[in-house]
């Protein structure tokens, strides 16, 4: 590995959301390979999360990785104790005042940056503050926007055009203007609020969001060239942004520990899953999982094992903890599900080892709500999905994976929810997955998928387009210090 700087000290700030933070943890762990002093700022409860996964990098990388703590008063936002993570919020309405109370961590972040004088700042999109912080102390301010360039580019197209507003239907299909690729939507995918206008505390949040994106010094993109090229450029050229594309960052997780520590404690043992795993043949098993936030309906649940099964194939299916408080059994099990599924499906409750499952040859299909880095993390590992988007940016992804990269097939959702529930029928379920395991044209997917797993580990060897483009990161911001 090179070492590019023995002296450069960056501020990594991610979002308080295990999709923020565990793509900028990385990150930070890549940085410190490269000889940067890497200081991650979280609060303390995701602080004990961070430092599980940043324990080997600690030792490989002359303890060039750290992390330091502010306090969010979480009490003081009307949230309740210790709510200080995306996952911990106790319910939906409460999605907005959690988003906005990061705003508290201004005060505490400036101090810190005061007491530090770091070279730069990495600071997540949803601290549009970040900027005049990182000003105030005459350093640049990077963004990680936590997308690819492919939902980056549409959404700028989007919020310059807004072809949504030309339509007279919600069945009417309309193309994103100036996207190369003549990616055509429906107005359902999108936030409702783009479509009806209405503005709130929320919708500006973004908005000045998504505005700080375009004045600060640059975009970090967890992609890689060979990906996304055209949208690279265009996003470079066609609407000048500066943007450095340094991923995949889950590949800098190398062993089996390493892979297993992104994020929460895994629920299952990392050994025992892959042994259940090694007792498969190659491509023969579908994992499912949505994400860190997203959860079901029991109803939609029940549908999903419905399709699972009727679909023949081998599982391992990611359930969120669903059991409500007060029941002594999960409403949404079929009643015999597990043990008709005995040996076929292994159900994990709570979280899993993601990346390390992708990664086994086993493992012929991902089941994905489209989150940016399950996508990716899908793409480093060769495998074609199935997409089930829910909202975000989420259905800007879908059209990247099924009609650009041509590695997946929709299971269907014409419509955007937010953390909501989205239902599709078990009949669509067990159709997608046959499609993607046994169909027609499931070979040319994989193989396709396999070209792009290549291509995406080459990029972070030694002289490859994100090892490039990070060592090129690295010297501007050293020769802005000098
Ligand atoms: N993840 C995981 N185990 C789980 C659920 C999620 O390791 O059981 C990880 C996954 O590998 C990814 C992240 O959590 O790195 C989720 O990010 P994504 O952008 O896909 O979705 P989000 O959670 O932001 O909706």
């Amino acid at each position: 590995m090179g070492r590019e700087s023995y002296s450069l000290h960056i501020f990594f700030f991610p979002f308080l959301s295990h999709g923020h933070m565990i793509p900028m943890v990385d990150m930070a762990k890549l940085f410190a390979s490269r000889g940067v002093k890497s200081t991650i700022v979280t609060t303390p409860v995701n602080a004990s999360l961070i430092s599980k996964a940043i324990g080997k990098s600690k030792t490989h990388n002359n303890n060039n990785i750290h992390i330091e703590t502010i306090e969010f008063p979480c009490s003081k936002a009307g949230l309740p104790e210790g709510c200080e993570n995306g996952d911990l919020i106790p319910s939906p309405d409460k999605f907005p005042v959690f988003f906005l109370a990061t705003r508290l961590l201004q005060e505490p972040f400036e101090k810190l940056l005061l007491q530090h004088k770091p070279d730069c700042v990495v600071a997540d999109v949803f601290f549009p503050w970040a900027t005049d912080s990182a000003s105030m102390v005459g350093i640049p301010r990077i963004v990680f926007n936590g997308t690819g360039l492919f939902s980056m580019c549409a959404i700028e197209c989007m919020r310059l055009y807004e072809p949504q507003k030309n339509v007279s239907s919600d069945s009417e299909p309309f193309v994103i203007p100036n996207l190369p690729g003549e990616i055509k939507m429906l107005r359902t995918q999108l936030p409702p609020a783009s479509i009806t206008g209405e503005t709130n505390p929320l919708t500006e949040f973004f908005k000045e969001a998504n505005e700080s994106e375009g004045e600060c010094y640059g975009v970090v993109v967890n992609s890689f060239y060979e990906l996304e090229s055209v949208y690279a450029d265009y996003s470079r050229n066609g609407l000048g942004r500066k943007a450095w594309l340094i991923g995949p960052l889950s590949l800098c997780n190398k062993d089996t520990e390493e892979k297993s520590q992104r994020g929460k404690d895994a629920s299952i043992d990392e050994n025992e899953c892959l042994k259940w795993l090694d007792t498969k043949k190659p491509n023969s098993v579908v994992y499912i999982c949505f994400g860190s936030i997203a959860n079901f309906e029991d109803s939609q649940l029940r549908e999903i094992a419905l399709g699972l099964e009727a679909s023949g194939q081998d599982f391992i299916w990611v359930v969120k903890n669903n059991k409500k408080e007060g029941e002594s059994k999960e409403e949404w099990l079929l009643e015999g599900f597990e043990k008709r599924m005995e040996g076929t499906g292994l159900i994990i409750r709570g979280w899993a080892p993601q990346v390390l499952i992708l990664g086994h040859q086993a493992i012929g299909a991902f089941v994905t709500h489209c989150g940016w880095n399950s996508t990716l993390e899908g793409v480093a590992a060769g495998v074609p999905m199935v997409t089930w988007p829910m909202g975000a940016e989420q259905f800007y992804n879908e059209k990247l994976v099924t009609e650009v990269l041509k590695i997946g097939v929709p299971v269907g959702v014409k419509k955007w929810a937010r953390m909501d529930k989205v239902s599709v029928e078990w009949e669509a379920i067990e159709k997608a997955v046959k499609k993607i395991m046994v169909g027609e044209e499931t070979e040319e997917m994989r193989m396709k998928a396999n070209v792009l797993s290549q291509l995406a580990n080459a990029a972070v060897e030694n002289g490859g387009s994100s090892y490039s483009d990070l060592g090129a990161l690295i010297h501007e911001l050293l020769s802005l210090r000098h």
